[in-house]
């Protein structure tokens, strides 16, 4: 390598190394939300009223239609006594089950760090898709209140309760074909 070879790169290592930073300091500061991003559901829970429609659209078989027990839920539950959990091992975000909802109670959230290392956690019960909903929606004025989120930063996922049973019990709720 020649001696002007070596100068240039070594000037090219100097310009780089006091160029500004391009990687991004996450998870100490939060990544700058889309307006209108379709983060990890929540649920309206009270104001669900258990039609199913959510469960029949979802494309990806991510709804599941659990039985409500009104003591447990500490209100009264819908005439049908049910309401969906959403498996976000399965769910692609695509936002058809809010959108066709006639109550409009499925709510995107801006939360979209939830991976974790147990799929289990990932399958939310209604009431924790409601405690999603109480934290991380109903606060704003606006589910697209960016700005008031960033500020207010992303609650814990341990904010929400682990399944403690299983979801895929035929007993407890409806599925395909069920
Ligand atoms: S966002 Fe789409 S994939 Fe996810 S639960 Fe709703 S309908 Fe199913
Ligand atoms: S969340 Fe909406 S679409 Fe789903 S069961 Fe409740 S009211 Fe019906």
């Amino acid at each position: 390598m020649s001696i002007k070879e070596t100068v240039k790169i070594f000037g090219y290592g100097i310009k780089e190394a006091a160029s500004k930073r391009s990687t991004y300091p996450y998870p100490d500061k939060p990544l700058p939300i889309q307006k209108r991003s379709r983060g990890m559901l929540s649920l309206d829970l009270e104001n669900c009223i258990g039609c199913e429609l959510c469960f029949k659209i979802c494309p990806s078989d991510a709804i599941r239609m659990q039985k409500l027990d009104s003591k447990e839920a500490g209100f009264h539950t819908n005439a049908r006594s049910e309401a969906p959990s959403i498996d976000f091992n399965k769910c692609i975000f695509c936002g058809l089950c809010s959108e066709i909802c006639p109550p409009k109670v499925l709510h995107h959230t801006h939360k979209y760090d939830i991976s974790t290392d147990n799929r289990v956690e990932l399958i939310y019960t209604p009431f924790q898709l409601k405690d999603a909903y109480e934290k991380l929606v109903k606060p704003f004025e606006s589910e697209y209140d960016i700005i008031k989120f960033q500020k207010a930063g992303t609650p814990p996922a341990s904010t929400s309760k682990p399944l403690e049973t299983d979801n895929t019990d035929g007993k407890k709720e409806k599925g395909p074909g069920v």
